[in-house]
């Protein structure tokens, strides 16, 4: 066993350090019965913790991905606008179109500057 105050090796038993002379026997029996339980409480209690918190990242991560899709579907895909397709400098815009609708329309363009959709 070892000195609690300076880490001297001590002789079973003894109450008093050589090395610094504190009291050890009293400090030296709980510890190495407290000590281990609690770590391994704690680290069987950490296991859990830390996988519960990486299953609440996930749901809130899938949360807001599925959030976003729907917001985009709501106010994006639902949404009529306008189609704007730039080719050669000049601006051609189809309205009447959603987003889903544009996004379809431009990738069927062969040759664009530019293809978006906007509000
Ligand atoms: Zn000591």
């Amino acid at each position: 066993m070892f000195c609690t105050k300076c880490g001297a090796i001590l002789t079973e038993g003894s109450r008093f350090c050589t090395s610094c002379g504190s009291l050890v026997l009293a400090a030296q029996i709980p510890a190495p019965v407290a000590y281990p339980p609690p770590l391994s409480a704690t680290r069987s209690a950490r296991k859990p913790a830390n996988a519960a918190v990486a299953i609440l990242l996930v749901v809130v991560v899938v949360g807001v991905v599925i959030g976003a899709v729907v917001v985009l579907n709501i106010f994006g895909g639902g949404q009529v606008g306008t189609c704007v397709y730039v080719f050669e400098g000049q601006y051609n815009r189809w309205s009447g179109y959603t987003r889903a609708e544009c996004e379809a329309r431009c990738s069927e363009i062969q040759h664009k500057e530019s293809c978006y959709w906007e509000p």
